[in-house]
C-alpha cells in the first residue's frame, strides 16, 4: 500500500548561496529530494528529506549491470508565482516505458505526480523566474539488490531531485554524422532513458569533439545512412516547404519536446513529415539549396540550431541567423512555460 509522503524539512536552506543570474548547469541541487523504496513487490516509505548522500553497497546491482533509468523535465513559474509542470503525465508514461524495458517496477502515475507536486511545492523558492530559466526535474530509479551475478533486482530506489537551471545560451551546434559508431538498433534499448545508452555515447562524442564538432548525429545501425537523433535531442530538418523529422522506429528516444514541436508546427499549418531521413538525401537537398534549417529539440535546450553537419569528407554548412522556424518554436515554448503566451494545447499542470 502506498503511504502518505513523510516530510522532513531541511533546517538549513542553501538558497541564499544561489545567484539566480549565474546558475552552473547540473551542479546546483535544491534543499530537498524525494526518495521511495521498492521491496516485496511494492513501493514503500515515500519520503521527502533534506538533499544529501545515499550510502550504497559496492555490490549494488545497478553499478554492475546497469538497471538504472531517468527522466528530465522542467517546472517554471506562473504569473501568479505558482509552479507549472510541462506535460508531466507524458514523462510519467515514458519513465514507465523505460522501466518495463529494463525489467524494473513501474511507478504509478498518481504517485509520480503527487511526489513531484509535493517536492516542488516545498522548494518553490528555487524556481528561477527569468524567461528561459527553469527548475530541472530529474526523477530516477536504480536497482539496489546487494549481490553479484546478472539478474533482475528485487529491490529498487526511486528518487526525484531538482536543479535550478539558467537559460541555455544557444551557440549553434556542429554535428558529426558518425559512419562507424551507433547509438541504438531496433530490438535494443534506444527508446529507454537508461544509463548505458549515455555511457556508450561518450567515446564517439569525445572523438567528435577532438575533430572540432560539438556532438554526434547518430545514423542507424544497419545501413549507417538513416539519421536517428543527437545526444539528448531529437532532430528536425526543414527541406523545401516541409518540416521533416526521423520517424520513431524503436531505436529513437521519443522526445516530448519533439512531440510538442510537431503539434505546434502542424497547428500553424506547416507540413510536418515523420519518415526515414537518409544522409544522402540531406547532402543532395543541401547542394540543391533546399535544406533551409536543421535543429535539435530536447527538454534542456528546447531548440538548438545546427550550423554544421560533417559526414565523411562532406560538409553541410548553414547560416543559423537565417533560420525562421527554430527560433520561433523556441520562443513560443519558452513563453508558454511562463504564461506569456497562451497554453493552447494544455501542456501545463499547475502545482497548487
Ligand atoms: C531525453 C532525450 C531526448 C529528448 O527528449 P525530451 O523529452 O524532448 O527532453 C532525445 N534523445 C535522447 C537520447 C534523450 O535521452
Amino acid at each position: 500500500m502506498y503511504q502518505e509522503i513523510k516530510i522532513t524539512r531541511s533546517s538549513n536552506s542553501r538558497i541564499d548561496t544561489l545567484d539566480f543570474n549565474h546558475i552552473p548547469f547540473g551542479k546546483v541541487f535544491t534543499d530537498h529530494m524525494f526518495v521511495m523504496d521498492y521491496r516485496d513487490g511494492e513501493w514503500v516509505n515515500p519520503e521527502i528529506v533534506p538533499f544529501g548522500m545515499i550510502p550504497t553497497h559496492p555490490g549494488n546491482l545497478a553499478w554492475h549491470y546497469g538497471q538504472a533509468i531517468f527522466e528530465g523535465m522542467k517546472a517554471t513559474l506562473s504569473k501568479a508565482g505558482r509552479p507549472l509542470l510541462f506535460r508531466p503525465e507524458l514523462h510519467s508514461v515514458r519513465f514507465n516505458d523505460s522501466a518495463r524495458r529494463m525489467c524494473m517496477p513501474e511507478v504509478p502515475e498518481a504517485i509520480f505526480i503527487d511526489a513531484l507536486k509535493k517536492l516542488i511545492g516545498l522548494d518553490v523558492a528555487w524556481i528561477p523566474p527569468q524567461e528561459g530559466s527553469a527548475l530541472y526535474i530529474r526523477p530516477m530509479m536504480y536497482a539496489t539488490d546487494e549481490s553479484i551475478g546478472v539478474r533482475q533486482s528485487d529491490t529498487y530506489k526511486f528518487i526525484i531531485m531538482l536543479l535550478p537551471v539558467g537559460p541555455y545560451y544557444d551557440h549553434a551546434v556542429k554535428l558529426k554524422a558518425d559512419e562507424f559508431y551507433v547509438r541504438a538498433v531496433q530490438g535494443g534499448v534506444g527508446e529507454a532513458k537508461t544509463a548505458g545508452n549515455y555511457a556508450a555515447s561518450l567515446l564517439p562524442a569525445k572523438m567528435a569533439r577532438a575533430e572540432g564538432y560539438d556532438q554526434v548525429m547518430w545514423l542507424d545501425a544497419i545501413h549507417h545512412k538513416f539519421v536517428q537523433e543527437v545526444g539528448t535531442m531529437n532532430i528536425f530538418f526543414v527541406i523545401g516547404d516541409d518540416v521533416v523529422t526521423p520517424a520513431t522506429d524503436g531505436a529513437i528516444l521519443k522526445g516530448i519536446t519533439r512531440s510538442s514541436v510537431i503539434q505546434v508546427l502542424s497547428d500553424k499549418g506547416y507540413n510536418v513529415v515523420e519518415r526515414p531521413v537518409n544522409i544522402d538525401e540531406l547532402l543532395l537537398a543541401y547542394q540543391n539549396g533546399d535544406l533551409k534549417e536543421v535543429f535539435g529539440t530536447g527538454t534542456a535546450a528546447v531548440v538548438s540550431p545546427v550550423c554544421l553537419i560533417g559526414y565523411k569528407d562532406q560538409k553541410i554548412e548553414l547560416d543559423t541567423d537565417k533560420f525562421v522556424i527554430a527560433p520561433m518554436i523556441k520562443d513560443l515554448i519558452n513563453k508558454v512555460r511562463i504564461q506569456e503566451m497562451e497554453d493552447k494545447f494544455n501542456w501545463l499542470v499547475t502545482v497548487e
